[in-house]
């Protein structure tokens, strides 16, 4: 069992809560390119973001100030879930045989479950703020949608989600956890919206995609003086939210002196990558630290390793900007794997321009493989990972048996962005041999 000099978690007390979230764009070498009107392509002003988001927002979305302050009743909500453990894998390093140490920040222990709250309860706030009375959003595989019911409810407003087809039909309980928290949730394409109607009648069964479920909420938010739109990732200011985790994290590694070697983190639009590893990047690109930075996708929606950088709408029907990142395409369908908030066709302008010059790496894994590490991880570590950090997992494992074939201590820390308690559907298909790679 365990050797009491190794500690095995490093705990923040809730004074050590961040006071400020850590903008990374003034550390950046490089900043990705204005966001483009999508049909003059000219680069568009704050004013164009004005009938979705707040104004406090807008600003963050544009900030070029490296710390913006996190409001008191923000830091409050916090307060029921933060600061998250970092926890030593100890028992993964010993399955695995692994001179290796391997660290993971804990972000499920969240009413959602996941670190989607950390953005949702920032955004509630700040429309709430600025008097809107409704949100809408889209969500695939429940997370966001879930995280955003919550937040609305601290903050009293109302909340209308399009929830991708595919997740409404198999993820039930997701959907009564959203309905649960107040919020009222539609399948996407719905006949609710022109963008649903025009997807339906070309394809009467559409699986529906995220970029879909985007184009409804947003219409639904554009039409309506007194709705706002919420966005779970990619753009800048909900990975700016994100920052809690990373900068949390970075006290508890001072606080054991350790370095990491390798940070690894899971991708789907890039807000917990980003908000995990934006503060200790920093330090690599001032050159303090030589820390590898992985990020980790499904081999069904490649974004960072197969697809194009390129400037690419956020949606599938072009209500949003033109962003300048890797994508697979805005009418990108993605097979229907596990991991749902992996399956989108684009990424965050910032981690992309991180990608393309070379400052961070990114890998693909199959779903099948996914799972035997996620599975490897709950059998020796006891938690349930959800289907997206367990991508990360993967890469953990292969990373720390590389260390093994090298003989290197080196230390791996991961983000366990979310535990798989609505997710048992996947599990119980690995488990029956039912889990299709594609
Ligand atoms: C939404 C979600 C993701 C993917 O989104 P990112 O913005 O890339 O973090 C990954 N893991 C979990 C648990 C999620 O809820």
């Amino acid at each position: 069992m365990a050797d009491m000099a190794e500690p095995r978690k490093v705990l923040l007390t809730e004074d050590e809560i961040p006071s400020a979230w850590f903008n990374v764009v003034p550390a950046l070498p490089n900043r990705p390119g204005p966001y483009l009107h999508p049909q003059t392509r000219e680069p568009i002003g704050p004013e164009a973001l004005a009938p979705l988001f707040p104004m406090a927002l807008i600003q963050q979305e544009v900030s070029a100030e490296q710390w913006v302050d996190i409001p008191g009743p923000v830091i409050d909500t916090y307060r029921l879930w933060r600061p998250t453990p970092l926890v030593r894998a100890l028992d993964l390093e010993r399955a695995l045989g692994t001179p290796a140490r391997i660290y993971y920040k804990y972000e499920g222990g969240s009413p959602a479950g996941s670190h989607k709250p950390n953005t949702a309860v920032a955004q509630a706030f700040y429309n709430s703020a600025e008097g809107v009375r409704r949100l809408t959003t889209e969500t695939g595989a429940g997370q966001w949608g879930s995280a955003l019911a919550f937040a609305c409810a601290r903050f009293g407003l109302e909340c209308r989600v399009y929830m991708v087809r595919t997740s409404y039909d198999s993820k039930p309980y997701r959907r009564s956890l959203m309905e649960t928290w107040g919020a009222s949730v539609v399948p996407s394409p719905s006949p609710e919206t022109a963008a649903g109607r025009a997807v339906l009648a070309a394809q009467p069964d559409s699986p529906g995609s995220l970029g879909i479920a985007i184009s409804e909420a947003v219409e639904v938010a554009a039409g309506a003086d007194d709705t706002h739109y919420a966005l779970g990732s990619v753009l800048n200011h909900v990975l700016l939210h994100q920052t809690v985790i990373g900068l949390e994290l970075k006290e508890q590694l001072a606080k054991i002196a350790v370095q990491p070697d390798v940070l690894v983190a899971c991708v789907g639009g890039g807000s917990n990558f980003g908000g995990f590893t934006f503060p200790l990047l920093a330090e690599k690109l001032a050159g303090r630290s030589q820390t590898r930075i992985v990020a980790v996708e499904p081999t069904a929606a490649p974004t960072l390793t197969k697809g194009r950088y390129d400037y690419d709408l956020g949606d599938q029907a072009g209500m949003t900007p033109l962003m300048p990142m890797y994508t697979l395409g805005s009418d990108f369908v993605p097979a229907p794997i596990h991991a749902g908030g992996l399956r989108y066709h684009g990424d965050s302008p910032i981690v992309s321009l991180l990608a393309k010059e070379g400052h961070i790496e990114a890998v693909a894994y199959p779903q099948s493989k996914v799972f035997e590490a996620a599975v490897q991880f709950a059998r020796t570590e006891g938690i349930l990972p959800a289907p997206e950090p367990a991508h990360a997992i993967r890469a953990v494992v292969d990373e720390a048996l590389r260390c093994k074939e090298e003989g290197k201590t080196e230390t791996i820390v991961f983000n366990l962005c979310g535990h798989g308690h609505f997710d048992l559907k996947a599990y119980e298909d690995y488990l029956s041999g039912d889990l299709l790679d594609v």
